[in-house]
């Protein structure tokens, strides 16, 4: 488990980011905060990574989810039902879900910080997100499948929600257990 990562248990998990300033997003000091985040995200290896996980409560996420990850672990049929697809590397700062489908979809889930847990988590199938860019422009996301899963979990992350607590406590699982007996099983509802 990669030590910058911080688990399950720190307060800092259950806190409120705040929100960074234009003034802070375009600075030399973010630049830096993201490529750090992004080095963390892929040494981890991981699809999504919050501010708020290396014990800095600012509205910070970066995601990205490579094709490589997803072959290594998932057949083309496994990736269809998830509605996963490449997304490049990205930063969003403030982010806020404006909308959603009423489509919820259930899937195994875990999280760097969560000490390896795995469980059954329901997110909104389609939703739109408000955010600001790198250089500090306001940009629409209308993301579906698994990139808008990604973007409800680091999105939470800010609001100091966890997957575990969208999880159905039964579903827990290591993710040893989870390769061994769950990860074939097909969406539930
Ligand atoms: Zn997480």
């Amino acid at each position: 488990m990669n030590e910058q990562i911080i688990q399950i248990g720190h307060p800092v998990l259950r806190q409120q980011a705040r929100p960074l300033t234009t003034a802070e997003i375009i600075s030399d000091e973010t630049k830096k905060l993201i490529e750090k985040m992004q080095g963390i995200m892929r040494t981890a290896p991981g699809v999504g990574l919050a501010a708020p996980q290396i014990g800095l409560s600012l509205q910070v996420i970066v995601i990205e989810d490579r094709l490589e990850y997803m072959q290594q672990h998932f057949s083309e049929a496994e990736l269809k039902a998830r509605g996963r697809k490449p997304i490049p590397f990205h930063a969003l700062f403030n982010p806020k879900i404006t909308a959603t489908s009423l489509e919820q979809v259930t899937f195994f889930e875990g999280c760097l910080s969560g000490a390896g847990l795995m469980g059954e988590a329901s997110r909104f199938y389609q939703i739109t997100v408000e955010a600001l860019n790198e250089q500090a422009q306001p940009v629409v996301i209308e993301a579906e499948g698994w990139y808008a899963r990604i973007l409800q979990h680091e999105i939470d992350h800010l609001n100091g929600i966890l997957c575990i607590d969208h999880t159905d406590p039964r579903t827990l699982t290591t993710r040893e257990n989870y390769v061994e007996f769950w990860k074939t099983k097909q969406q539930t509802d």
